[in-house]
C-alpha cells in the first residue's frame, strides 16, 4: 500500500513531557500499525486527543474540543477518535458517556494498546473504553521508550526512567492517574541511550515524576526476592553517570527531582560527568513552611535553601529553575512573604509561577473554605514575578561578553532569519547566523545582549554538524 492510500492520524498533546512522549508511543504504534501521519486535521482519518488534567478547566476544553470534532467525523466515513491521557484514565466511562462519538478511550496504563484498540472498535463497530487501573508488568508496556517511538526532535529525545509517583502532594493528580512508582532496569535505560546516539541524538533528557527516587522499589523487589546484595540500588546518580558515558551523547538533562529525594550523590555526579548539563530544575512550590507542610512536600524552606547552595557549591555554573504556586488554600500573607523571600535567596535563573486552581480528584480541591481571593491570588502572582525576573535578568547579566555553545533548535518564531539556541544551562539564545544552521547543530556564540527570559549574541562558529537522520524509528524490544 503507498502512503497516498494508507490511512492518516494526528495527536494533539495537552500537559507535561510525559504526556508528550506518551504521544510519540502512539504515534509509532500507529505507524507501526500502517497509518501515516497527516499535517492538519482535516486530512485525518484518525484523531488521538492525549489529554492532561493538570491544566485548569480540562473537562471543558475537552468536551468542547470533541464537540468540535464530531462535525468534523460526520464529514468522511470510517473517522476515528481516540481520547488518552491523564484525564481519560480520571473520568474513565464519563468521556463515552458525555461523548458517545469517540470510538477509544484508552487511559494512561495502556498507551500500547493504542494500534490494537483502534483496530477493535474498527472491527466491533462501537466505541470502547479500555481504562487499566495500575501498570502492565510488562516492560513492553510499561515503559514509554521501551515501544515503537515516533520522535518530535531527531537530535534529542526523552528516555522514561520512571513511571508513577509514590508521593502525596495535595494539589496533584498524577499519583491518581499514573499510579505507584515503577522504576525502569538501569540496564534498559542504557541501552536506550546507546540506540539513540547510535541514531544521532546527542541530547537526552531522562524523565519521571520524582527522578531522585528511582531505583527504590528496584531494590525493594531485589531484597523481597531473596537478593541481600540489593542494598545499594541503582541511584539516579548512577544512572546519570552510564548515561552521561554513552559515546554521542553530549548533553544529558533531567526532569523532574523533588527536594525532599535530592542527595550529594546526584550533585557529584552532576558535576564529574561531564555530558551532564549545568541545570537543576528544583520545584519549590512554596516559601512557608506552613503551606508546604499543607502541600505535602516533606522539606522545610530551610532545608530547600540549604540544598540548593550544595547544589551550587559542587556544580561550577549551575543555573536553577523552579515550579512556585502561588495561592495555595489557607496562603496567608505572611505565607507569601516567605516565598517572596525564599525566592529572592534562592536567586533562580527563571521559574514556572502558576497561580492555584483547584485540580478535581485533589486533595487540595476539597479546601474551598480556605480558597484564596482571586484578586489577592493574582496581585501576589504579579509581585512573585518581579522577584524573579530580578534574579532572572541578573543571572543572564552576568553572562554578558561569554561565548556559549549552543545547540541550536530551529529558526525564531519571530523572525525566522534569527536562529534560537539553548546553553548547557537551559537558556535560549537568538543570534543570526552567516548561513543556515541545520536543528541539531552545536555552535558557539558571543553574549550581547540579557533580557529575562533569553539572552541574545552574535555567532562565532559551528562546532559540531547533526549527524540525524530525519527521522529515527526506534524498533520495539
Ligand atoms: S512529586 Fe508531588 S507534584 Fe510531583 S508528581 Fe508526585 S505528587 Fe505530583
Amino acid at each position: 500500500m503507498s502512503d497516498s492510500d494508507a490511512r492518516r492520524y494526528i495527536v494533539r498533546t495537552y500537559g507535561c513531557q510525559m504526556n508528550e512522549h506518551d504521544s510519540e508511543r502512539i504515534s509509532g504504534l500507529l505507524e507501526a500499525d500502517g497509518l501515516v501521519r497527516a499535517d492538519a486535521e482535516a486530512d485525518a482519518d484518525v484523531v488521538v486527543l492525549n489529554t492532561c488534567c493538570i491544566r485548569e478547566n480540562a473537562d471543558n476544553k475537552l468536551y468542547g474540543n470533541l464537540g468540535h470534532l464530531k462535525t468534523w467525523k460526520a464529514k468522511k466515513d470510517g473517522r476515528q477518535i481516540v481520547v488518552s491521557g491523564c484525564l481519560a484514565q480520571k473520568d474513565q466511562d464519563d468521556v463515552a458517556r458525555r461523548a458517545g462519538h469517540v470510538d477509544v478511550v484508552m487511559g494512561t496504563h495502556n498507551v500500547h494498546r493504542a494500534a490494537e484498540l483502534l483496530d477493535e472498535a474498527t472491527r466491533a463497530e462501537a466505541p470502547i473504553t479500555e481504562i487499566l487501573e495500575a501498570a502492565v508488568i510488562d516492560d513492553h508496556a510499561m515503559f514509554p521508550s521501551a515501544l515503537p517511538v515516533r520522535r518530535e526532535h531527531s537530535y534529542n529525545a526523552w528516555v522514561t526512567i520512571q513511571i508513577g509517583c509514590d508521593n502525596n502532594c495535595a494539589f496533584c493528580i498524577v499519583p491518581a492517574v499514573r499510579g505507584a512508582e515503577i522504576s525502569r532496569p538501569f540496564a534498559d535505560v542504557v541501552a536506550e541511550a546507546e540506540q539513540l546516539a547510535a541514531a544521532g541524538v546527542t541530547e537526552v533528557t531522562l524523565l519521571g515524576q520524582n527522578v531522585n527516587s528511582y531505583g527504590r522499589d528496584l531494590q525493594l523487589a531485589a531484597r523481597r526476592a531473596g537478593d541481600e546484595s540489593a542494598k545499594l540500588r541503582p541511584l539516579f546518580s548512577d544512572l546519570l553517570r552510564d548515561v552521561g558515558a554513552v559515546d554521542g551523547i553530549r548533553r544529558v538533562r533531567f526532569t523532574s527531582p523533588h527536594p525532599k529525594d535530592m542527595r550529594p550523590d546526584t550533585f557529584a555526579a552532576m558535576a564529574e560527568t561531564p555530558a551532564v548539563c549545568e541545570h537543576l530544575h528544583y520545584p519549590l512550590q512554596s516559601g512557608s513552611d506552613r503551606v508546604l507542610a499543607l502541600m505535602h512536600r516533606g522539606y522545610s524552606a530551610e532545608r530547600y535553601l540549604e540544598r540548593l547552595s550544595q547544589a551550587r557549591e559542587a556544580i561550577d555554573d549551575l543555573a536553577v529553575s523552579t515550579d512556585i504556586i502561588v495561592g495555595f488554600p489557607g496562603e496567608t500573607d505572611d505565607d507569601f512573604a516567605d516565598t517572596l523571600d525564599v525566592a529572592a535567596a534562592a536567586e533562580f535563573d527563571s521559574a514556572y509561577t502558576f497561580i492555584f486552581s483547584p485540580r478535581p480528584g485533589t486533595e487540595a480541591a476539597g479546601m474551598e473554605a480556605d480558597f484564596v481571593d482571586p484578586q489577592v491570588a493574582g496581585e501576589r502572582f504579579q509581585r512573585l514575578r518581579v522577584v524573579v525576573e530580578r534574579s532572572a535578568l541578573r543571572k543572564h547579566e552576568a553572562r554578558l561578553g561569554r561565548i556559549e555553545e549552543v545547540l541550536v533548535e530551529g529558526p525564531s518564531k519571530r523572525d525566522p532569519g534569527v536562529v534560537t539556541g539553548r546553553t548547557r544551562q537551559n537558556k535560549l539564545v537568538h543570534f543570526t547566523p552567516p548561513r543556515p544552521l541545520r536543528t541539531g547543530s552545536y555552535a558557539t556564540v558571543r553574549v550581547t545582549r540579557a533580557a529575562p527570559h533569553y539572552l541574545a549574541g552574535d555567532f562565532v562558529e559551528i562546532v559540531s554538524e547533526p549527524t540525524h537522520k530525519l527521522r529515527i524509528p526506534v524498533a520495539a524490544g
